[in-house]
């Protein structure tokens, strides 16, 4: 099987990328680019129809949503696409399954299972993984890592390959909201640039779909679209009838997203000495968290130090646990960190990596080459030995299913200069680059495959299924390789429930 490794190793030049999905995606045609009154006329016509006969969108304080307990608050819900849900919902009827077939529309084929990197990624042109960060002087001031995200956004609008760019504002600039939440249809550069950073929380992102058609449908027909995978399996499966011109989708990695504003405090209280300061944190490849405060500090915590690790049950959201698309498929252009090796510093100065997956995604990438320090592929698997995986991923995977199952029992953490010496050893000698990649995803599929089979498949709403009905292809590869871990841990865990 290819791996990364085994490509050529030349400098990556990102326009010279060649795309590997040779057909793209049929789109529906440009409007108003070719001048001709008849075809304008018609394709609004179409596009009028298309919104006649939406449903009335359920309002923002809906108590329960038609996934119930596995919603992920995407938006979809909230928008008059609503009567469309039983398609567009990640979890209700085939779910994540439905990734396969919504490959194949997107990229022009599915991800091909023989290649370990597409196996993990999912669809890449040609040396698609990329390592790359934003050049020091052209990184924007608000920023999760080198702010990548954000500059690509900046440069379609600016170029102006879209009217808008529908993105993830704060919901106030207090420190504590400024972690929840707030998508918005930006206009301008300026708007963009205040939405750099995660919040990390479930968030709407498909709600301004709503106000776009509402208010601003006659100006806004191109877009770019930033979310996550729940919100972009939502978004893409009613593509066609979204009334846009053209479409970008430019995405993130993710996994574990807290449920809401209370269970995200509840965690920063047990990882943070000051928590009412937190701005941002993430889990970084040195097994620590960083969090960064308001005032510029920055927080380095080992994992294996958590104050009240029994309090965090309860933090990450259901669906989080019955998700499989951590590394947001159906995206043209995926950003992440977890593929780049650790370098020490802080995630603002710290390489990040991207997924190229078809001929837009590659234009993306193009429009910000002058911007971009673009390492070679290779770098993402370093050299020397380490621990394999395989081995590392049983000694993580009870520790996160007795957190999924409220089974964490109060204890003192170890002294902190024995959990700091622990993250050290396990950076040291565990997984890296795209090992490391690869560990997290085995280990949230493993979990989100115990946590269903135990418990969320009765949780589902709707028509039951079998587990095999709901799991796209690479989830099943995943679960063929740990046989016997999982079925150690089916027994164990039989009879609990996810909290
Ligand atoms: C909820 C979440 C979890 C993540 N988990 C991982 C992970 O486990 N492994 C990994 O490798 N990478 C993960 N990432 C990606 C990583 O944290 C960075 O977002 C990514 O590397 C981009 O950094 P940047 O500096 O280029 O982003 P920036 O330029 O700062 O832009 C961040 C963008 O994220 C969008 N955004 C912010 N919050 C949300 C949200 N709640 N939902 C949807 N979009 C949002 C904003 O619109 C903004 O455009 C996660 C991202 C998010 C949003
Ligand atoms: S996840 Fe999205 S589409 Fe599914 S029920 Fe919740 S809001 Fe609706
Ligand atoms: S982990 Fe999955 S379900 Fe949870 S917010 Fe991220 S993409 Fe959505």
């Amino acid at each position: 099987m290819a791996t990364i490794a085994s490509r050529p190793a030349e400098p990556l030049v990102p326009s010279l990328v060649a795309p590997r999905c040779g057909r793209a995606a049929p789109r529906p045609p440009r409007v108003g680019s070719g001048g001709n009154a008849a075809v304008v006329a018609t394709a609004a016509l179409a596009r009028s129809k298309r919104r006649r006969g939406k449903a009335k969108p359920m309002p923002e304080d809906q108590a329960v949503y038609p996934a119930k307990d596995l919603c992920s608050r995407c938006g979809f819900c909230n928008t008059s696409l609503v009567g469309r849900v039983q398609e567009a919902c990640a979890f209700l009827g085939d779910g994540m399954a439905r990734l396969d077939q919504l490959e194949e529309r997107v990229h022009g084929r599915q991800r091909n299972l023989e290649d370990e990197m597409e196996l993990y990624f999912g669809v890449t042109v040609e040396d698609g993984v990329v390592p790359l960060q934003v050049l020091p002087e052209q990184r924007p001031a608000q920023r999760a890592w080198t702010g990548l995200v954000t500059s690509m956004a900046c440069a379609l609008l600016a170029a102006g390959r879209v009217d808008a760019v529908l993105c993830v504002a704060s919901a106030a600039e207090s420190p504590k909201k400024r972690l929840e939440p707030r998508p918005i249809l930006a206009r301008t550069v300026e708007e963009v640039l205040k939405c750099g950073g995660v919040k990390p929380m479930l968030s709407p992102n498909l709600l301004p779909l709503e106000e776009l058609w509402q208010v601003r449908g006659e100006d806004i027909k191109r877009l770019l679209f930033i979310g996550v995978g729940c919100q972009v399996q939502a978004l893409r499966s009613v593509e066609e009838d979204l009334g846009l011109d053209e479409l970008y989708v430019l995405g993130t990695n993710c996994v574990d997203n807290p449920r809401d504003s209370e269970a995200l405090q509840r965690f920063l209280r047990s990882a943070s000495e000051t928590p009412e300061t937190a701005v941002g944190f993430e889990f970084m490849q040195d097994n620590r968290i960083h969090v960064k405060h308001a005032d510029g500090r920055y927080e380095q915590i080992p994992v294996f130090a958590l104050k009240e690790p029994e309090n965090c049950t309860g933090v990450i959201a259901k669906s989080c646990y019955a998700c499989f698309d951590y590394v947001n498929a159906l995206t043209d252009l995926t950003v992440g960190y977890m593929a780049a090796p650790w370098q020490g510093g802080r995630m603002t100065e710290h390489q990040q990596y991207c997924v190229v997956r078809n001929q837009k995604g590659q234009q993306m990438l193009d429009l910000l080459a002058e911007k971009l320090d673009v390492g070679q592929a290779s770098s993402l698997v370093p050299n020397g030995w380490s621990l394999p995986r395989s081995q590392l991923v049983p000694s993580v995977l009870s520790p996160e299913l007795d957190l999924a199952f409220g089974r964490r029992r109060r204890r003192e953490p170890p002294p902190r200069w024995l959990a700091e010496l622990l993250s050290d050893v396990v950076t040291a000698l565990g997984p890296r680059g795209v090992e490391f990649a690869k560990g997290s995803i085995d280990r949230a599929a493993l979990r989100n495959l115990v946590c269903l089979e135990v418990d969320l498949l009765r949780q589902r709403a709707g028509p039951g299924r079998e587990l095999e009905e709901i799991l796209p292809r690479h989830a099943k590869v995943i679960r063929a390789r740990y046989h016997e871990l999982l079925q150690e841990m089916l027994e164990k865990y039989q009879g609990a429930q996810v909290q």
